[in-house]
C-alpha cells in the first residue's frame, strides 16, 4: 500500500543540508506495508509553518538495518530514478489534500495526526491518486541531488577538492561540501584501518588481491553521499568487481535474520562474509 509519512521540519532541514538519504527509516513496522514500485509520499512544514510536499519516493526495495540501529529496524529505498525531492518555499499549501484523504487526519494541527508510530500512514491508491495530482506542477529540489557516487567515494579518498567541486557545486550545496570535505584524511584513514582489519581482503568473496597481486586494490564502499556518516560502520571494503556491481545495480544492504546481505536485485543476494567491524549501512 501507498504511505504517508510526515517529515518533521527540523529533520527535513537538516537532511536537506547534511545529505539528502533517498530512504528512510523508521520504529514502526507499518514502514514495510509498501512494496516496490509503490509511492511513499512525504511532508513537511515551510518556513511559514504551512504544510507542503517534501517528496514522493517510489520504492526499489525494503530491508532491515542492523540489530540495534538507531533509527529503528525498518528500512525503504527510493528509486533514484523515479523518486522526486519538491522545493518546498513558495509551494501551494497540501493540507487541504491530506484533510481529505483517506486517513482523516482530525488534529487542529496536522502534524500532531502523525506523532510518534503514527507518523507512517497506510493510504489508499485514490489518496495516491490525489497526492499525485496535487504534485503534477511541484518545481525539484536541487539540494535533493544524488551526485555520481563512484567518482564521489573516489574523490574524497584521493582527497580531491577540485573533483568534488564538480559533483557537488556550492551555492545551495555548501553545506554538504563543507562537510565531505572535512572528512577528506579520515576517509582515507578509514578504508587503510578496513584494509588492515580484513588483510586486504573482498568482505563478500573474500578474494585477496594483496595475496595474487601484492597491491592493495580492494575499495572502501561508503553510503557519504546519501548522507550517511563518515565512521566505520558505514564502509565497507570490496573488490573492484564487487563494488562496481553493487554501483551498477545500486545494491542495497540488508539485514534480515542479523547478517549483512547485499540484494542486487533479481533475486541475486550475496552475504558479506566477513563482517568483523560493526556495519551500519
Ligand atoms: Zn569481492
Ligand atoms: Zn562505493
Amino acid at each position: 500500500m501507498p504511505l504517508l509519512y510526515h517529515w518533521r521540519d527540523v529533520n527535513y532541514r537538516s537532511d536537506l543540508g547534511g545529505g539528502i538519504a533517498w530512504h528512510l527509516n523508521q520504529k514502526s513496522k507499518r514502514l514495510h506495508a509498501i512494496d516496490p514500485g509503490e509511492s511513499l509520499w512525504a511532508f513537511t512544514r515551510d518556513r511559514e509553518n504551512r504544510y507542503v510536499l517534501a517528496a514522493e519516493l517510489v520504492v526499489r526495495a525494503k530491508t532491515f538495518n542492523a540489530p540495534g540501529y538507531a533509527y529503528g529496524p525498518y528500512r525503504v529505498w527510493a528509486d533514484p530514478v523515479r523518486s522526486r525531492f519538491f522545493c518546498v518555499d513558495g509551494q501551494r499549501a497540501i493540507e487541504p489534500v491530506i484533510r481529505q484523504l483517506s486517513i482523516r487526519p482530525a488534529a487542529v494541527t496536522l502534524g500532531q495526526a502523525f506523532q510518534g508510530p503514527g507518523a507512517v500512514r497506510l493510504i489508499t491508491q485514490a489518496d495516491h491518486a490525489m497526492l499525485a495530482a496535487a504534485s503534477l506542477e511541484l518545481a525539484l529540489e536541487p539540494r535533493a541531488l544524488l551526485p555520481d557516487e563512484s567518482a564521489l567515494e573516489h574523490a574524497l579518498v584521493a582527497a580531491s577538492r577540485d573533483h568534488l567541486h564538480v559533483l557537488l557545486p556550492s551555492g545551495p550545496l555548501t553545506t554538504r561540501w563543507e562537510r565531505l570535505t572535512r572528512g577528506f584524511d579520515r576517509s582515507r584513514a578509514l578504508v587503510d584501518q578496513l584494509r588492515g582489519l580484513y588483510a586486504g581482503r573482498c568482505q563478500v568473496c573474500e578474494w585477496s588481491p594483496k595475496a595474487t597481486y601484492g597491491a592493495e586494490l580492494c575499495e572502501g564502499h561508503h553510503w557519504l553521499s546519501r548522507g550517511g556518516a563518515d565512521d566505520l560502520g558505514n564502509l565497507v571494503l570490496l573488490c573492484p568487481n564487487h563494488h562496481r556491481a553493487v554501483h551498477g545495480c545500486d545494491a542495497v544492504l540488508d539485514f534480515e535474520g542479523g547478517r549483512p546481505v547485499f540484494d542486487f536485485g533479481g533475486g541475486n543476494r550475496e552475504v558479506v562474509r566477513l563482517d568483523r567491524h560493526r556495519l551500519a549501512g
